[in-house]
């Protein structure tokens, strides 16, 4: 316990780009005991254990893995192993004896990937396929292949003509969203494009000899077709093209049916009844979709919540709040032509059930759990931290709650609706860099005792949220409060040049948030178990209307407040004006470079930045469930880099100045969108005793 008590004191922050911060630990810190006592009523833990010995989990995970689509065993959002696996899921939840078990329908552009290929003089490589890329004829295509290095613009320049050609590309996920590198590719006349892996990134796709796959954030009419091939493949067809020049065939294929053509997936939903009604709810969800096998990713969460589901049934638990357990679908990909085309079947989920919010204490979701012998982690929104930290207290204690959360997991939508979340798994940094979303990820990587220990923790933390009555609901607007005071300092906003009537206001709704939310916490104690099912329900209608009001998301997809996403850019924007004044170019071309996505767009032609844009712009058709995250408004500040790199600084200056306008009255009107929410939630926290 003084282990995990030590590591809980110095868990690091959120990195700027909202990748898993771990504590350096391997092992877990406490090995529960297998002795269960036996003269008393089995518990939830004794119930797991049972589970775990007698194999389920095991033969959940087996059985998913066992479904893959031919190629390379994918289970993408509604084709023909998705929909088994829908089938499958439902029929086990109603074995563990949950009711109101349904097939949610969810529209999505149906991938179904069978295969592909890369074929050079006598030689064959089997190449992966990524979500939302189209397919190649079935003869695939057959052209000169060329070394394009990082497939940059600069690259090209140097390449020379590649129109018709085929380029080998070496891709750094960690520096590029691959759609932007296939626009890049289809407008310099590219006719296909193998990708492959380098040692230069050493935190996506390390593992030199596995395939790999993600979504794609694919422009399906401006980007040219790609397949993937193994970092060791790309190698040798590098060798070949060092010897003299070569042809190459890359055949991809794919069968798209498209949301109006009537693709579809299912969430599967399944009900343990509440004590309390069905009015009041508790969400546990896990998602079933992946690339390769994804045993750890998420084969091992919807085992966790099947295996959770029948504990609780064996031990007899009968909750108050309704328990209901999701299994998504499309949370790997389910939507093409779209920069945001993963967690599409939350989002549709949360969209369709929009009455959720409010009546929903929270939604806890297992993604990659079971993973070796590691400790548990929690992504959590803060009104959690108190509770999760609680609960990780004292014997029996792994669990790490980090108090941020992400836009990778399914978690995002119910966060952005206003549901408390907390995504919980225990990956490793290793894990990631190597492993996920390659062919890699298979059952071998699984300790079920773990699992068996990760779903105790998470019941743990799911009894104290499944409460209407009797005991007030362990949330902390306070925590909420105290983040978002901290979030943006007083004296940014005023340099930043905000109006000071704006600021005020905003000033003085949010210390009467803190205000209301610490007096909340204080008086909690002496609220009379009378109105204790009154204050719950109103406390979560207060997150319900703070949650919208107050979830952003930044350039790099890091959850962050509205307020904050638009300040930093202007902030950048505002430091490129001082520094384009007094004529200093490398100082001012780094401070643009942190507007919107300069940073990646001063690396590609102008025009297929000004693309990528569109796709994040507000207007966007397909701009999916990042509307509900007030991306900062898009600045294409390219034209004045482009001056100022050339010497032009007047010319630049006039250029920035109007974008400056833009983007403070937009920070003013988030400010000002703000302010009557944060004053709501301050007089109804007020009244809640
Ligand atoms: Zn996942």
């Amino acid at each position: 316990v003084a282990f995990a008590l030590l590591v809980l004191a110095c868990l690091p922050v959120a990195p700027a780009d909202g990748r898993v911060q771990r504590p350096g630990v391997s092992a877990s810190p406490i090995a529960s005991g297998p002795q269960a006592v036996r003269d008393r009523a089995p518990t939830f833990a004794d119930g797991v254990a049972a589970l775990v010995r007698a194999g389920y989990p095991q033969s959940v995970v087996e059985h998913l893995t066992s479904l893959g689509d031919a190629a390379n065993g994918f289970r993408l959002a509604g084709g023909r192993a998705d929909l088994a696996q829908s089938a499958f899921i439902a029929g086990e939840m109603r074995d563990a004896g949950l009711q109101n078990v349904r097939l949610e329908p969810v529209a999505v552009d149906v991938w179904d990937v069978r295969g592909a290929e890369v074929v050079a003089g006598d030689e064959r490589f089997t190449a992966s396929q990524w979500g939302g890329v189209p397919g190649t004829p079935a003869h695939g295509i057959t052209a000169p292949l060329v070394y394009v290095r990082g497939g940059l613009a600069a690259d090209y320049a140097a390449a020379g003509d590649v129109s018709g050609c085929i380029v080998l590309v070496d891709f750094l996920p960690s520096a590029y969203w691959v759609g932007i590198i296939g626009m890049e590719a289809k407008a310099q006349g590219a006719a296909g494009m193998i990708l492959t892996s380098t040692r230069r990134d050493t935190a996506l796709f390390s593992d030199p000899a596995s395939l790999a796959s993600s979504s794609a954030t694919y422009s399906t009419a401006d980007a040219a077709p790609f397949v993937y091939v193994r970092r060791r493949d790309g190698d040798r067809l590098k060798r070949l093209l060092a010897a003299g020049p070569i042809t190459a065939t890359m055949r991809s294929d794919v069968a798209v049916t498209a949301i109006a053509d009537g693709g579809v997936a299912y969430n599967v939903v399944g009900e343990l009844p509440g004590s309390a009604g069905a009015e009041d709810l508790l969400v546990v969800g896990a998602h079933q979709d992946a690339f390769f096998e994804g045993a750890v990713d998420d084969a091992s969460g919807v085992a966790g919540l099947l295996t959770m589901a029948r504990a609780m049934r064996e031990c007899g638990y009968r909750p108050e709040r309704t328990i209901v357990f999701v299994s998504h679908t499309a949370e790997e990909f389910g939507l093409a032509d779209s920069q945001y085309d993963w967690c599409v079947g939350s989002w549709r989920l949360l969209t369709e059930h929009a009455d959720w919010p409010g009546r929903t204490a929270a939604e806890l979701e297992l993604d990659e759990i079971g993973f070796r012998r590691a400790p548990l982690w929690a992504l959590n929104v803060p009104e959690l931290g108190p509770w999760l930290r609680a609960t990780a207290r004292g014997r029996g204690a792994r669990l790490w709650p980090q108090d941020w959360i992400t836009a990778y997991s399914d978690q995002w939508a119910y966060s952005a609706r206003g549901i408390p979340s907390a995504h919980f798994g225990n990956t490793t940094d290793r894990y990631d860099a190597a492993t996920n979303h390659t062919d890699r990820d298979t059952a071998a990587l699984l300790d079920y005792e773990t699992l068996g220990e990760d779903i105790v923790a998470v019941h743990r933390v799911a009894r104290g949220l499944a409460r209407v009555s009797g005991r007030l609901l362990p949330l902390s607007p306070a925590a909420r409060a105290h983040e978002l005071a901290a979030s943006v300092a007083a004296r940014d906003l005023e340099h930043a040049g905000c109006d000071a009537t704006v600021r005020r206001r905003y000033r003085r709704a949010l210390a009467d948030f803190v205000r209301a939310a610490e007096a909340y916490e204080r008086r909690s104690a002496a609220i009379p178990a009378a109105h204790i099912e009154r204050v719950n329900a109103g406390l979560l209608a207060v997150l319900r209307d703070l949650g919208p009001a107050l979830t952003g998301l930044d350039w790099y997809d890091t959850v962050t407040y509205p307020h904050r996403s638009q300040l930093d850019d202007l902030l950048g924007l505002m430091s490129g004006v001082r520094r384009c004044r007094l004529h200093q170019r490398g100082a001012a071309l780094e401070a643009l470079a942190g507007v919107t996505h300069t940073a990646t767009g001063r690396h590609f032609s102008p025009a297929v930045y000004g693309r990528f844009l569109d796709r994040c712009s507000p207007e966007y058709e397909r701009l999916g469930w990042a509307a509900w995250g007030r991306l900062p408004l898009p600045l294409d500040v390219m034209p004045e880099y482009l001056l100022i790199e050339s010497g032009r600084y007047r010319a630049a200056l006039r250029g920035l100045v109007a974008k400056r306008r833009s983007a403070r009255a937009e920070l003013e009107r988030r400010l000002a969108a703000m302010t009557p929410v944060l004053a709501d939630a301050a007089r109804r926290l007020d009244g809640l005793r």
